[in-house]
């Protein structure tokens, strides 16, 4: 439960940015793992320092540290979150089968090993620290406002609208200028001689989805195909 509430706690952090979707979401890894598409320092530790510079850009000679944050990784989680579920369940078939018991010794050892993460966790001098450079621009399909955490070095990246899942390629000039192109795709109507086009989102792209020509009145969907490419002689 320890590693639980860190992992919420955490989300919360990020609630801002924390897609609604995923709130019934409750197994650690599988938040944290949306926490780390957000953001990828979502789950490191980090010290927290500041400093007048001397020269703009720079950082400064002199710095004062204001302490450090322990957080509860993917890598802790991984190694015992799961492991914990074997004691807290009836064994399975195959493991009543085999006669493999439980082995509480093993147990008691890793509840302390968790315990030790917990404290050091818990007991960091910054607690819960995001920091991130921010943009947002409007969804054209929803109105929804996007507000979407800049990825550290990348001039091109994606935004989501999580009200109406459409996405967005958007470009950083440097200057703190940012261009959003709609993640869309023109597809032309499959009928015989009709040149009718429609446009649909990237996230429309889905085996079994159609619509009806406007203009042949008939129906297109997308499908599975098989490319073939002849063999070269050579
Ligand atoms: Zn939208
Ligand atoms: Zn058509």
């Amino acid at each position: 439960m320890a590693m639980e509430a860190l992992t919420y706690d955490r989300a919360l952090a990020y609630k801002d940015e924390f897609p609604p979707r995923e709130y019934e979401t409750w197994q650690p890894r599988k938040v944290l793992l949306v926490l780390l598409e957000i953001d990828p320092f979502a789950d490191k530790d980090s010290s927290l320092a500041v400093g007048v510079e001397k020269e703009y850009g720079k950082p400064a000679p002199e710095m004062k540290s204001l302490g450090s944050e322990v957080v509860l990784s993917m890598k802790v989680l991984k190694k015992h979150y799961d492991a914990l579920g074997s004691y807290l369940h009836i064994q399975s078939l195959k493991h009543s089968k085999t006669g493999e018991g439980l082995d509480f010794k093993r147990f008691r050892n890793r509840c302390g090993d968790i315990t030790e993460f917990i404290n050091k966790v818990l007991s960091s001098s910054v607690f819960n620290c995001t920091l991130g450079r921010f943009m947002s621009i409007k969804c054209i399909e929803c109105g929804n406002s996007i507000r979407k955490r800049i990825p550290v070095g990348e001039k091109i990246f994606e935004a989501k609208c999580y009200n109406c899942m459409a996405t967005y390629i958007v470009t950083d000039d440097g200057a703190g200028n940012f261009k959003q192109a709609p993640h869309q795709l023109k597809v032309k109507c499959g009928g015989t001689g009709c040149h009718h086009e429609i446009v649909v989102w990237q996230h429309e792209l889905e085996v079994g989805r159609h619509w009806k020509c406007p203009e042949c009145s008939g129906v297109n969907a997308f499908a599975l195909g098989v490319t073939y490419e002849k063999a070269s002689n050579n």
